[in-house]
């Protein structure tokens, strides 16, 4: 077993992996950012070690960070996501310095990391992917147009080595490909420092439907069943459900085993999450393997009852799995809802600054993965979000109302937030059915945004001066 881990990564995932190193009797090292000397992976880590006075040079310069863990005696390095979480270099800079890399090795990244890549090897292998090309940056405008009309429009535009949303863009007709194409281009080099941009045919309504993959060094692999992640802003999560109200059993049965088929075909190891797009008539395609831990792994882990963060450390350090595909049960429906820092009501830009109060959610089946306390600064530099309210209850119905509930006792205070937002989503008939696809945010923002968000933010208010009076404040 290893025995002291570094987290090259800060936020709640930081706290998250640090929690589960203590569980394991791990000893973890937080690296920071100057602006990071008061965060709670700081606080938290038995020791940590200032990178960079730079705020984000520190969490993405991978010869500062091994050269970190090396000096603190590490013999392991997690990545968390984000960051450096997906870069192939890094995890192999890691390997070469003898240190432990808690994810699968270098060269399955680079397979799966580049989604061109990743689709002409699932392609290979039976997968069924989404219709469309290899990169088209070498072709002419008019060609690439060409290409558009006979994949038939929407179509979408997507960075080779996209991820986070980021590079995506959706064609409607072929007066505007041009300008999407150059833009996409250009997010492509300023965030991913590679410009390969290719087509897909863009999927009518799809639910994104994704299967959490374990697999240990030995060829086991395994899948966790799967999160429905359909509720999405700019083609970035914001509700998570597992498992997805929707799919039948035999749906189920059959992504699963599509998903350890992809996995195997790529000899994954570690944890990783091979994301489907479903269409109207049970169709399902393979969109991108994400080869590290996800933001919404917690919704697995509630209905599982399966440590996700403990389970890859175990197979780093060398484990076998002690699980089999019939060994997973799942019980009952969990749901994650993403608490961002953001005004909601002005384009939901990043909202950082001081928290002046902050009261969590609790009771039973309510647990919150969050980096903020009160009087905490959140520092302008990083991802918005602040804290994942993920409940679980008996049905999906029960699921939403437990949701709606602990938002309504979650208050934090000081800065703007999506609480209020996230309550209206709840509120939504479409959505306590389970009757959504990607398109469901797009379509009802105005009236989830304007809906009430006044009466939302009194009912916090006032539960929150009613807990303040009870907490003596
Ligand atoms: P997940 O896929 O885990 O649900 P997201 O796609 O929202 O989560 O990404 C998780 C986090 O990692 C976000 O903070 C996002 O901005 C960031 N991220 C994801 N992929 C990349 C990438 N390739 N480069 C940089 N940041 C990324
Ligand atoms: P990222 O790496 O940024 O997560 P993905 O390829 O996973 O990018 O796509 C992100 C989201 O964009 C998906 O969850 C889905 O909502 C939408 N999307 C991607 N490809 C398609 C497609 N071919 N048709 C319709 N929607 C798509
Ligand atoms: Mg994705």
């Amino acid at each position: 077993m290893l025995s002291k881990i570094l987290i090259a990564n800060r936020g709640e995932i930081a706290v998250r992996i640090i929690r589960a190193c203590r569980d394991l009797h791990i000893q973890s090292v937080a690296i920071y950012s100057r602006a990071d000397r008061d965060s709670m992976h700081v606080k938290m880590a038995d020791e940590s070690y200032e990178i960079s006075d730079d705020p984000l040079r520190g969490y993405l310069d991978a010869d500062l960070i091994v050269e970190a863990a090396i000096k603190m005696g590490a013999d392991a390095i997690h990545p968390g996501y984000g960051f450096l979480s997906e870069n192939a270099a890094f995890a192999r800079k890691v390997q070469e310095a003898k240190l432990i890399w808690i994810g699968p090795n270098a060269d399955v990244i680079t397979k799966m990391g580049d989604k061109n890549q990743a689709r002409s090897i699932m392609q290979q292998n039976g997968i069924p992917i989404v219709p469309g090309t290899e990169p088209l940056n070498h072709l002419s405008m008019e060609k690439i147009a060409k290409i558009a009309q006979k994949i038939g429009y929407p179509v979408i535009l997507k960075a080779s080595a996209g991820g986070g949303g980021r590079g995506i863009r959706v064609v409607t007709q072929e007066q505007d490909l041009e300008e999407n194409f150059n833009a996409c281009k250009r997010e492509a080099m300023a965030f991913f420092k590679n410009d390969d941009v290719f087509m897909e045919k863009y999927i009518s309504n799809p639910r994104h439907i994704e299967f959490q993959i374990l697999a240990d060094n030995y060829g086991n692999v395994i899948h966790l069943m799967e999160r429905d992640c359909s509720i999405q802003r700019r083609h970035q999560k914001l509700i998570e459900i597992a498992p997805s109200p929707l799919i039948s059993e035999d749906l189920r049965r059959r992504m699963g085993a599509t998903a350890v088929a992809a996995a195997k075909a790529v000899h994954y190891t570690n944890a990783g999450t091979v994301e489907f797009l479903l269409d109207d008539y049970n169709r399902f395609y393979f969109m991108e393997m994400n080869t590290r831990i996800q933001v919404e792994h917690g919704i697995t882990e509630e209905i599982t009852g399966l440590d996700l963060i403990g389970r890859q450390i175990r197979i780093a350090s060398g484990e076998i799995l002690d699980l089999t595909q019939n060994d997973i049960r799942t019980q009952g429906y969990a749901i994650e809802a993403r608490i961002n820092a953001e005004d909601v009501n002005n384009d939901f830009v990043p909202n950082p600054g001081k928290v002046t109060t902050y009261y969590p959610a609790l009771g039973p089946f309510v647990r919150v993965d969050s980096c903020i306390y009160k009087d905490y600064v959140i520092p302008p530099f990083y991802d918005s979000m602040v804290a994942k309210l993920i409940v679980r209850a008996s049905s999906y119905d029960l699921a939403v109302n437990k949701l709606d509930r602990a938002l309504q006792e979650f208050t934090i205070r000081g800065v703007k937030t999506t609480i209020p937002f996230l309550r209206n989503i709840c509120e939504d008939k479409d959505f306590r059915r389970g009757d959504f696809d990607t398109s469901f945010l797009e379509t009802k923002m105005d009236s989830l945004i304007s809906e009430d968000s006044k009466n939302t933010d009194d009912m916090v208010v006032a539960i929150a001066a009613a807990i303040a009076s009870r907490c003596g404040e």
